[in-house]
């Protein structure tokens, strides 16, 4: 983890002097937590600048690896690394710019099924995706967890940023189903393989991305929220354009289409799970009661995080696992699967009938109350 000292260290000289943000600004980056979606055109220079700035933790997620095509644009990657995968190299880079950063990586894609679990725990995201099913699938996750993100898009010499933090963030504004309601069809919108971009146009838009990030989180200037920024990088012909929360949005608007999430909690019999268990895929078994609860009776297999602790010792547990919720009789453990899966995790067992129907059902030593 970075330490103090990363908050004083002399390479952020010029912002710790600098009116308007200095040492407090400073401490912000050094604690927050900014996820980068695709490590590519937009990616590589936003997380470039938000390394060198002090972000205290930057997530990478990308699949690809380094191709001669991109480094006209990608100068995260130099010429030896084509073939490498990205996220090999840009955490090698990231660190070399800041050692003080910690840099996370995920070598996967963006999709309905992970993106609340890839967004859950950061402060702002940077969309600097190249497909729209990510986009879409982002916009809800983030609408969902309360997360801002960072639009940015490019093609030919042109390039477009906002800030989508939805009209219940903490800066309330539009989402970007309200800007595009309906995801194109495929093949509708030519990607940049397709009609090609000018180099430095990416460059440009993910620095502006990378500055309303640091904005957000420093708590500086006015961030492009229900704002569209518009560049033309031929003619300089900056447009800005307002963009209104839609009260008829499908995901953010006052009658949602959309439901949250596809997924939902498994619910098991006590002897369910114990067939589980001796399985090799078992469930890890939280059991959600209170300490004076779990002293008169627990399972052996099990750990107990008490339903009042459960937001602060989530970070302890991994999003991608499974894990099945028990208590006295099912209730309480429903409450904390439905917490969990709010929070970014998908495979939620609830343990119907709690320890009691364990007890009667499974193993008639563990002590009735
Ligand atoms: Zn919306």
């Amino acid at each position: 983890m970075p330490t103090t000292h990363a908050i004083t260290d002399p390479r952020y000289a010029r912002q710790l002097v600098l009116r308007g943000f200095g040492p407090a600004a400073q401490t912000s980056l050094h604690d927050a937590r900014v996820l980068v979606i695709g490590v590519g055109g937009l990616g590589s220079p936003a997380a470039s600048y938000l390394a060198a700035a002090g972000v205290g933790t930057i997530t990478l997620v990308d699949t690809d690896v380094v191709d001669l095509t991109n480094l006209h644009r990608q100068l995260l990657y130099t010429t030896p690394d084509v073939g490498r995968p990205k996220l090999a190299v840009a955490r090698e880079r990231l660190q070399a710019i800041n050692p003080h950063v910690v840099v996370q990586t995920h070598d996967t894609r963006l999709t309905a099924a992970n993106a609340r679990a890839l967004v859950d725990g950061h402060d702002v995201v940077i969309d600097a995706t190249d497909n729209f099913p990510a986009r879409y699938a982002l916009n809800e996750a983030c609408l969902a967890l309360r997360v801002p993100f960072v639009y940015g898009s490019v093609a030919r010499f042109d390039g477009q940023v906002s800030v989508f933090a939805g009209a219940n963030g903490s800066t309330p504004g539009p989402c970007y189903r309200c800007l595009f309601p309906v995801m194109p069809e495929p093949g509708t919108v030519p990607t940049c393989a397709e009609e090609g971009v000018l180099g430095v146009v990416p460059g440009i838009i993910g620095l502006l991305q990378a500055t309303e990030a640091i904005k957000l989180i420093a708590g500086i200037g006015t961030p492009l929220v229900g704002q569209l920024l518009l560049v033309d990088l031929l003619s300089h012909d900056h447009q800005r354009i307002t963009v209104a929360r839609r009260l008829d949005c499908p995901a953010c608007g006052d009658a949602p289409l959309l439901t949250p999430s596809p997924m939902s909690i498994q619910h098991l019999s006590a002897v369910e799970v114990a067939a589980l268990l001796a399985g090799a895929d078992a469930p890890t078994i939280i059991d959600v009661r209170e300490p004076w609860e779990y002293d008169i009776a627990h399972l052996p297999v099990s750990t107990s995080i008490p339903l009042n602790t459960l937001p602060t010792r989530a970070p302890e547990l991994d999003p991608a696992h499974s894990y099945a919720l028990l208590c006295h009789h099912g209730m309480r453990s429903e409450m904390a699967a439905n917490w969990l899966l709010q929070h970014g995790f998908t495979r939620l067992i609830n343990i119907d009938g709690g320890i009691d129907a364990w007890s009667t059902d499974v193993d008639t030593t563990v002590p009735r109350y």
